[in-house]
């Protein structure tokens, strides 16, 4: 258990003072906040979440079957060990990360209902202030803290994404975006048509056909599935012949890695093959050895350039083959009273439309920043390995894994962060922030992310707004899990990138050769 620290008293006269502040309680921030107790127990600090719980994309998400799509021992933390199947659902994962706060006493950090309306920061003072509204009573609250280790996630949990589709006012019965379904909902008996074929779908729309008289998945474009078993044989193994749950994390974990890395190599490297592969499984899942791919389950992209929808046990694909699915590969030309017309002419009725189209990207919260009383532009910065930005003192970002579990990044920034901590404290240091170095002069500065690398809809609306990064491996989140595994522990915190109490480096943020995005 970690040893006490300064924690804070809600009672104390604000403002509150705290050495770090962390934004969100979903499982960034109480991951990050599990490293800061544990690698630099002596910092005060306090969470600030909006919600009135713990949990994050877990309990924003209630939609029938919601649950991981990575597995859970590399989603887990590297210090909590998994002990259930490897696929979880959003309840199982809020129980575990109940289990994390209160094995370890984070819940006495965590202020719910807070959220965070504006972050200044002031160089006189070397401490971001914090303005929040409290939920209870509505009231204006302050915080100020030396750090700010920004939890937030990267997408609205309350204005999800859904397309200007034309007449959608004219549709009479109930329409509903997955992320803000209300579990009150009755849809035994009904046509439900989903709107969508990501993972979001691929989780929803398997878990509908239990109950409804029918499901229709309206597409724009197919989606690439992976159907597994929701077990792990090694994991059940070492279980078997007595190996302790820590050691059977650690090695499952490793396994997992390890097959995922060759997938993703593979998925690069000979994509056809990785195809053909996928589409044994789901035959042999589906129970139909001529199970048709055309036109509803070939994408136009490669695999890997978006997530891979789990399918566990070819769950979606059993439900197509027992007649309870349809598949429609079409656009949306318009709603009606009834449903939906495709732009290929066809009519969709049904009773409950639920869109699964995908989130609002929401760069730092879409909470307004500035420093010394100059707004920060988020997309004038530039990415420290997608942790930092230029100019922007004192401040850390947890963006996690899109193709790996999200939580192998909180865990690893979790070190670089308390490191970072730590080295201020001994030389000093009240202040840090990244800035390009002399050889990064003429560094082709270019958007967050490459488009051929990695592209869903979210991420590819919002670039514009993003930080930027550079072409070298320090200026970019470059999405490889095993580059950083190996990178980050080697990060010289003297290096030239990083200024502590200094002077504006006599580089600009902006050097560097724009290109159009
Ligand atoms: C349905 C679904 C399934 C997913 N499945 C997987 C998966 O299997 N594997 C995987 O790796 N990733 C998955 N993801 C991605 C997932 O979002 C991340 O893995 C991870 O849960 C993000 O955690 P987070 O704590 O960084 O952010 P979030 O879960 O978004 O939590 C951020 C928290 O910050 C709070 N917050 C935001 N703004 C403010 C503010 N202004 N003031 C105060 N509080 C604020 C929010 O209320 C929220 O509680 C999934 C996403 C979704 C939507």
């Amino acid at each position: 258990m970690a040893e006490t620290r300064n924690r804070v008293d809600p009672g104390q006269p604000r403002p509150i003072h705290v050495d770090v502040l962390i934004v969100g309680a979903g499982i960034s921030g109480i991951g990050s906040a599990y490293h800061l107790q544990q690698q630099c127990p002596g910092k005060s600090y306090a969470i600030l979440e909006a919600k009135p719980t713990f949990g994050g994309t877990w309990e924003t998400h209630k939609y029938p079957g919601v649950r991981s799509d990575s597995d859970l021992y590399t989603f887990g933390y590297r210090f909590k060990p998994w002990v259930g199947a490897p696929i979880a659902s959003g309840a199982e994962i809020l129980k575990y990360m109940g289990e994390v706060i209160e094995e370890n006493e984070i819940g006495v950090h965590i202020h719910y209902g807070h959220r965070i309306t504006a972050c200044h920061w002031s160089s006189t003072t070397n401490r971001w202030t914090i303005e929040a509204v409290r939920a209870s009573d509505g009231a204006a609250v302050t915080f100020t803290a030396g750090f700010l280790w920004m939890c937030q996630g990267y997408y609205d949990h309350e204005k999800p994404y859904i397309p200007d589709w034309p007449g959608l006012s004219n549709y009479e019965g109930q329409f509903i975006h997955a992320q803000l379904w209300d579990p009150a909902i009755d849809y035994a008996g009904k046509r439900i048509l989903v709107i969508g074929s990501g993972a979001t779908a691929a989780t929803i729309v398997p878990a509908f056909a239990e109950k409804a008289a029918h499901v229709t998945m309206l597409q724009r474009s197919p989606t690439y599935f992976y159907c597994s078993e929701n077990r792990n044989e090694l994991a059940d193994r070492l279980r078997e012949v007595g190996i302790d749950e820590p050691t059977v994390h650690r090695v499952v974990r490793a396994q997992i890695m390890h097959d995922q890395d060759l997938m993703t190599r593979r998925c690069q490297s000979e994509p056809d093959a990785v195809f053909e592969d996928l589409k044994a499984l789901i035959r042999a899942y589906s129970g139909d050895p001529d199970f048709v791919f055309e036109p509803h389950f070939t994408p136009k992209y490669r695999p890997w350039q978006q997530r891979l929808a789990f399918c566990p046990d070819g769950d979606i694909f059993k439900a197509a083959t027992q007649g309870k699915l349809t598949v429609v590969t079409d656009m949306i030309d318009h709603f009606t009273a009834t449903g939906v017309r495709t732009a290929g002419g066809e009519a969709i009725e049904a009773d409950i439309i639920v869109a699964a189209t995908g989130f609002n990207l929401s760069v730092m919260g879409g909470i307004p920043f500035d420093i010394d009383g100059a707004p920060v532009d988020w997309a004038q910065t530039i990415t420290y390995r997608g942790m930092m930005m230029t100019g922007v003192p004192n401040l850390t970002w947890v963006m996690g894994y899109f193709r790996a579990s999200w939580t192998l990044r909180v865990d690893m920034m979790g070190d670089f962060v308390c490191n970072l901590l730590n080295h201020m404290d001994d030389i000093g240091a009240k202040r840090v922030e990244v800035a390009l170095r002399p050889e990064d002069e003429g560094m082709q500065i270019l958007p967050w992310i490459e488009e051929d690398n990695f592209n869903p809809g979210y991420l590819m609306r919002g670039l514009d707004a993003m930080p930027r990064r550079g072409d070298k491996p320090e200026w970019r989140h470059n999405q490889d899990y095993w580059a950083e595994k190996d990178a980050f522990p080697r990060i010289d915190l003297r290096g030239a990138e990083f200024v502590y109490d200094g002077e504006r480096p006599a580089l600009s943020a902006r050097t560097g050769t724009e290109i159009a995005a």
